[in-house]
């Protein structure tokens, strides 16, 4: 066990004090979380294994999943890439900084263990006062997978990185709750068309505005592109079931069934319709726009667990824009 210690920032004039002593953290081989405009990032020194190695051990994530390395000015991508195509230089000048992580060809300079031993590299610009800061202050790239357990739901607040990781890494930077609530979208731009290895917090119609078509990854595609798809992912303790858009009679029905099977269940809904089956602190509305439904899903997964369900069932969201991404996290976690 070491002692984390929890620091609050100011997102309108991040402390400057608070700012520096984390970088001194990260350049000593230390490991700081911080907010982004997705959920909270784990950081650490991208280009020391030895500080890579220590966010591996304390997410308890396996070796096999590569890590986004994230940057705070363009400067730092030529360190970091060995090339980046047409389309991925103009995707970073649209949407960086913002929920958009880049696969590009990487440097020598990027350790194996950040990259799973292979030949690319993931890079993202957040769109965070403190992230942005943090990465500046310490003046090179910082990996930053999400600041949770691997497998539990990806924290949204500083109490949740806390819950998960107090006692295993050395800092957390308060900067209260994140906005978007899911990851950012992962695309493959040595690819033509670019192809979507994660959908997230960047639509698939947003990126073809700019670039024209690009694909999104089949199922086989994912798991030999994107190797950290295939592990559990994103759950809270209860377990998950999925139930179709506004079927109130499937709703009841189920919460009937794991009634009689003793069990407490949760749910989380968002049409009218099924709003008004129940009430009371297990049955969670989050109504539109499914900007609220994904800023507050991961949060609404912990509470359910804190308030000892053992199902929750959710309701499914429409695809396309950020219900793509809603949908490929519910699943995820239904399926662990
Ligand atoms: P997380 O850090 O949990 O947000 O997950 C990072 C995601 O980016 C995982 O789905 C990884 O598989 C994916 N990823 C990271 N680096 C690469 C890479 N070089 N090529 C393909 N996918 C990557
Ligand atoms: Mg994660």
């Amino acid at each position: 066990m070491i002692e984390t210690r929890l620091a609050t920032v100011s997102l309108e004039n991040p402390d400057v004090q608070i700012i520096a002593e984390a970088a001194e953290v990260l350049k000593k081989g230390g490991v700081v979380a911080f907010p982004t405009e997705t959920v909270y990032g784990l950081g650490a020194d991208a280009l020391n294994s030895e500080a890579v190695q220590k966010v591996f051990a304390a997410k308890g994530r396996p070796s096999d999943n590569p890590l986004i390395v994230h940057i705070a000015v363009r400067h730092q991508l030529m360190e970091l890439a060995e090339e980046v195509s047409e389309k991925g230089e103009r995707l970073a000048k649209e949407f960086w900084p913002g929920p958009l992580t880049l696969v590009v060809r990487k440097t020598y300079l990027v350790p194996e263990i950040v990259t799973s031993g292979l030949d690319t590299v993931a890079i993202r610009m957040p769109d965070h006062p403190v992230a942005l800061a943090l990465i500046e202050e310490f003046d090179g790239g910082i990996v930053g997978p999400s600041a949770n357990l691997t497998g539990r739901p990806s924290p949204t607040s500083a109490n949740h990185v806390m819950e998960d990781l107090k006692g295993r890494i050395d800092m957390v930077l308060n900067g209260g709750p994140t906005d978007i609530g899911i990851e950012s979208t992962v695309v493959d731009v040595t690819l033509d068309p670019p192809l979507i290895l994660r959908p997230g917090g960047l639509h698939k119609e947003s990126l073809e505005d700019i670039v024209g078509p690009v694909r999104l990854a089949s199922e086989e595609e994912f798991l030999r592109r994107s190797p950290g798809t295939r592990h559990r992912h994103y759950a809270p303790n209860a377990k998950i079931v999925l139930v179709d858009r506004e079927d109130v009679e499937g709703l009841k029905r189920a919460l009937k069934e794991f009634r009689q099977d003793g069990k407490s269940v949760g749910c989380i809904v968002h049409s009218p319709e099924m709003a008004s089956v129940e009430s009371g602190v297990f049955f969670k509305v989050l109504p539109a726009p499914i900007d609220f439904f994904a800023r507050y899903l991961f949060r609404t997964f912990r509470e359910l667990d804190h308030e000892g369900a053992d199902i929750i069932l959710v309701e499914q969201v429409d695809e396309g824009g950020l219900g793509t991404a809603v949908m490929d996290r519910l699943r995820k976690a239904s399926k662990a």
